[in-house]
């Protein structure tokens, strides 16, 4: 299919790109990768008037440590996020998830805050701002807003961004230095969409779990934290008792879509193994207190 006809606007700062957006009435794109919207716009899913082309300004490119928060602008690509060393160092969960997100040539183009706009049900970098507490930081001509993740999702592929704002930065919190941390994934081939995903992070204190962290993604319409197994963990020791206990609160709460791909009780099913590996390997993280891979 080919595209219906739209502007392009390569803009030379943020405020012209919001001006930009304002001015179109809610018809406008932001693009960044494209790797999502372009081939939603060949299939016509999309039709912008107006696409906003902000690949070129300066500062969104940067990957920043502020504190115990990291900063990452509006272009940063996935293999810059793969790459990082503070990172690799400071986050090695969100260096973990991201070695499941596509292949090569499309993460050279795709960026991290790109895929959190774009709010694939079944994508990774969703989920990583969910369970690292971060906020997204939206500009228009009204000025900064700080949105966080719990409400940034508003379905699958619906954000709650306002037409005319423009993401950023996404802002996440690194990990305690002795934190325990664990991504498991399935799908049916490596860098393709994945059926279900865990993220889990956890500390070890006199034996038992704490600042428990734990979230899924492919089993509902929008990726979710799940305080109701945060709860059950905490304060315990993670025990294969346990972590049956958390497969089994799992199989009576979740309510994952039944698709092309998986039913719902097989998808259910695939959560409760999951978790089970996921906190497994968390909690050894935690009792090594290193929280190396
Ligand atoms: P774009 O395509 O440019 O934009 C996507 C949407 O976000 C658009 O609506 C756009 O307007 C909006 N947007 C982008 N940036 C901003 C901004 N700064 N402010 C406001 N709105 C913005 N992803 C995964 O997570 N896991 C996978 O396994 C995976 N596999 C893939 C396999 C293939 C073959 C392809 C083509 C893609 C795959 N993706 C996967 C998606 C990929 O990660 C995309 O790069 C990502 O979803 C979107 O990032 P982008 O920068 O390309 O965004």
């Amino acid at each position: 299919m080919k595209p219906a006809p739209f502007d392009y606007v390569r803009p030379n700062s943020i405020a012209e790109a919001a001006e930009t957006l304002a001015s179109c009435g809610g018809d406008g794109k932001i693009i960044a990768g494209g790797q999502s919207l372009m081939p939603m716009i060949n299939f016509r899913l999309v039709k912008p008037s107006v696409l906003v082309d902000i690949n070129g300004l300066p500062d969104l490119s940067r990957i920043e440590l502020n504190g115990n928060r990291l900063r990452i602008g509006a272009t940063v690509r996935h293999y810059m996020t793969a790459t990082d060393p503070v990172i690799m160092e400071r986050i090695p969960i969100l260096h973990e998830a991201m070695r499941h997100v596509a292949h090569l040539t499309v993460r050279n183009r795709g960026t991290f805050c790109g895929s959190v706009c774009h709010a694939d049900p079944a994508a990774e970098m969703p989920l990583m701002t969910l369970l690292l507490d971060a906020e997204i930081v939206a500009k228009s001509s009204r000025g900064e807003r700080r949105i966080a993740a719990p409400d940034f999702f508003l379905g699958s592929l619906v954000n709650s961004l306002e037409p005319d704002e423009c993401v950023t930065m996404i802002e996440i919190d690194t990990l305690p230095a002795d934190a325990g941390w664990a991504f498991e994934e399935f799908a049916r081939r490596h860098g393709d969409f994945a059926l279900a995903s865990v993220g889990t992070t956890l500390r070890e204190r006199d034996g038992r779990a704490t600042d428990v962290r734990f979230g899924m993604m492919g089993v509902g319409e929008i990726p979710l934290r799940l305080p109701a197994v945060e709860a059950l963990v905490e304060g315990q020791e993670v025990t294969p008792r346990l972590m049956d206990e958390v497969a089994e609160l799992l199989g009576d709460t979740l309510t994952p879509n039944t698709d092309l791909h998986a039913s719902a009780d097989y998808r259910r099913h695939l959560a409760g193994g999951l978790a089970k590996r996921a906190l497994a390997d968390a909690w050894r993280r935690a009792e090594r207190g290193t929280g190396e891979a």
